[in-house]
């Protein structure tokens, strides 16, 4: 049994979603290898940053993202299966690809509670310093003007008793 940690660079950007990891973004492998009869059993984990916009308010985010995975590579011989050894080599990177790209978020989201955009004004919700004001129906804002000129009026009567 062996066991290897590596980071390695990704040779492409991976994940065609609305986040992806970028060409050359590293990935840190923790290995290990176990000899089996079959073949070579490669369990570990693999850590990386994915990045791209929020699916709800287009802010550019990056999040990190951690997989574990498990795949035997077996010896080269009759049976086909997925993975093989190759001149006595286990070749990660298609079962590291997939399983981070499999785990990127269809919907990610800049925070779990993001409110998104406003969808009559299109202002990011979450920097509008959390009041969100109504926009006010046309019709009633001749009484919002009555509310205004309230304390005015009052101030105005307490005179009067006076
Ligand atoms: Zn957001």
């Amino acid at each position: 049994m062996r066991e290897h940690q590596l980071t390695v660079p990704v040779p492409e950007a991976w994940g065609e979603g609305i986040v992806r990891i970028e060409k050359d973004r590293p990935v840190e492998l923790d290995v290990r290898l176990e000899s089996v009869h079959e073949g070579i059993l490669v369990s570990g984990t693999a850590e990386t940053e994915y990045e791209g916009e929020c699916s709800r308010c287009l802010r550019e985010i990056s999040q990190g993202v951690e997989v574990e995975f498990q795949e035997l590579f077996a010896y080269p011989g009759d049976e086909t299966s997925d993975f093989e050894l190759q001149d006595d080599h286990v070749d990660l990177e298609t079962l590291v690809r997939d399983a981070i790209v499999l785990s990127l978020p269809f919907q990610p989201v800049c925070q779990p509670d993001c409110p998104g955009l406003d969808p009559t004004t299109g202002v990011r919700l979450a920097e509008s310093s959390g009041e969100v004001q109504d926009p006010i129906d046309p019709r009633w804002a001749a009484l919002q003007k009555l509310t205004e000129t309230a304390p005015a009026s009052d101030a105005g009567l307490s005179r009067e008793e006076n």
